[in-house]
C-alpha cells in the first residue's frame, strides 16, 4: 500500500470524561498548501500535554476549544519542507503549536528554532527546553517567588515540569518535597533528582505525610493536579505562603462540577496569594527562563526524562498516558 501523502487526527466527537475510541479519528487528508506569510511542516516529534484534553472540550478555557471536525491542535517540532514567508527557509528545524499530523501549515511568526545546546538533542531541546523548562522557572521563581531556606511542594513530582521543579527548587536552596504516583516515581525524584522527600499518593496520606515533613509548613505550592490533593495541600500552608497554579491535570477528565477547596479559608488566615499561571502569557520571560535552565544544565544540575511513543497512529493511546500515571517523563510522539 502507499502511504498516505497525509495524516491527521480529528476532533470527531467531545469526550466525556477520559477520551474514547471514536473521540478523534485518524484520517487521510491532502497535503495543505502554505499561504502568505505561512510555511509546511513535516513533523518530526508531537508533544503530548495533559492540556489537550481541555482543548477537546467546550469550556471557557484559556484558549478556544478545537472545533468539531478540525484536526488536533498541539505543540510539534519539525523541519519546514515549503515556505511562503520570507523569514523561514526550507530545511530549518523548528517548533511550534500545530496540528497532530504528518504535515502541518504554520504562520512563520509562530515558529521558535531548535537551539544547539551541548549535550542536548533536538528532540530534548523539544521535549524539555522549548516550553517546559520556562513554565517550571517561571512558575516557581516568578509565580512562587521561592527563595533558598523555603520549603517547596510540588504535585505530578516525577513528571515533565514538576521533575524540573523539584530541581530548580534545589539549586535556590529550598527544600523539596514531591507528590507522586507510586515508589519507582519516588524513587527516582529523591534519588537522581535529589529531592528531599517524596509522598506516593496512591498509598500515603498525603495531609498526614505533609505534617511529618514540612511541620512549619508549606512555604510554595507549585500545583500540577488540583483537586484533592491541591486542597490537603491548601491546609498545610504557612503563613505568607505562595500557592502556582500551574496545572489541574486532576480535573480535566472530570464530568462534574468541582466541589471546589474546602480549605479555601487557609488564603485569609495564613495571608496566601494564590495564582494561576499559562507559561504562554510570559513571552517576554522566556529568554530569561531559558538562560537560567541552560546555566542549570551547563552546571550538570538538571536531569530529566523523555517517553517517547513512535507512530501518530498512537498518538490517543499516549494521550491517555498522563492520566493513568503511566508516562515516564515528558511525552513525546515520534512522527517522522
Ligand atoms: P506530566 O509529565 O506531569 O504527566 C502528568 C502526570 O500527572 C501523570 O504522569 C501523573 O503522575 C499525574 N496525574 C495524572 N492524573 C492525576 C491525578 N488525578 N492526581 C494526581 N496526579 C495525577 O505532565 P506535564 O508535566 O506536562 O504537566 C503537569 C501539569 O502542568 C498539568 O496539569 C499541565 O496541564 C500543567 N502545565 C501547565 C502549563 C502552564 O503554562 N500553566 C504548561 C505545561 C503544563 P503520577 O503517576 O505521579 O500520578
Amino acid at each position: 500500500m502507499p502511504t498516505p501523502a497525509n495524516r491527521q487526527w480529528i476532533l470527531n466527537r467531545r469526550p466525556v470524561g477520559a477520551i474514547a475510541d471514536d473521540d478523534l479519528l485518524l484520517r487521510e487528508s491532502p497535503v495543505p498548501v502554505p499561504g502568505d506569510g505561512e510555511v509546511l511542516i513535516r513533523s518530526r516529534y508531537l508533544s503530548l500535554d495533559p492540556t489537550n484534553r481541555t482543548w477537546m472540550s467546550d469550556i471557557d478555557g484559556y484558549m478556544e476549544p478545537v472545533p468539531l471536525g478540525a484536526p488536533m491542535r498541539g505543540l510539534a517540532m519539525g523541519e519546514i519542507v515549503a515556505s511562503s514567508a520570507a523569514t523561514a527557509r526550507p530545511g530549518e528545524l523548528v517548533m511550534t503549536l500545530g496540528t497532530w499530523a504528518d504535515l502541518f501549515v504554520a504562520p512563520a511568526a509562530s515558529l521558535t528554532r531548535v537551539t544547539d545546546l551541548a549535550g542536548v538533542s533536538p528532540r530534548d531541546y523539544f521535549a524539555i527546553f522549548y516550553l517546559m523548562a520556562p513554565t517550571a522557572y517561571i512558575g516557581l521563581v516568578e509565580i512562587g517567588t521561592a527563595r533558598s531556606g523555603e520549603t517547596v511542594v510540588v504535585s505530578a513530582a516525577a513528571g515533565a515540569v514538576g521533575s524540573l521543579v523539584g530541581q530548580i527548587g534545589k539549586a535556590l536552596g529550598c527544600r523539596v518535597v514531591g507528590i507522586a504516583g507510586g515508589p519507582a516515581k519516588c524513587r527516582w525524584i529523591t534519588g537522581e533528582l535529589g529531592f528531599d522527600a517524596a509522598i506516593d499518593y496512591r498509598s500515603e496520606d498525603v495531609g498526614a505525610a505533609l505534617r511529618h515533613l514540612c511541620p512549619n509548613g508549606v512555604d510554595v505550592y507549585f500545583d500540577n493536579v488540583g483537586g484533592e490533593i491541591m486542597d490537603t495541600v491548601l491546609g498545610q500552608m504557612a503563613v505568607f505562603g505562595r500557592i502556582v497554579e500551574c496545572g489541574m491535570i486532576a480535573s480535566y477528565n472530570a464530568t462534574g462540577t468541582d466541589p471546589g477547596p474546602r480549605n479555601y479559608g487557609r488564603i485569609l488566615m495564613k495571608r496566601l496569594r494564590v495564582q494561576g499561571f499559562i507559561v504562554t502569557d510570559y513571552g517576554n520571560r522566556i529568554p530569561d527562563a531559558h538562560k537560567a535552565m541552560q546555566a542549570l544544565h551547563a552546571a550538570g544540575k538538571l536531569r530529566w526524562r523523555v517517553h517517547e511513543i513512535e507512530g501518530l497512529e498512537h498518538a490517543v493511546d499516549a494521550v491517555r498516558l498522563l492520566y493513568s500515571g503511566g508516562n515516564r517523563g515528558k511525552l513525546l510522539v515520534k512522527v517522522s
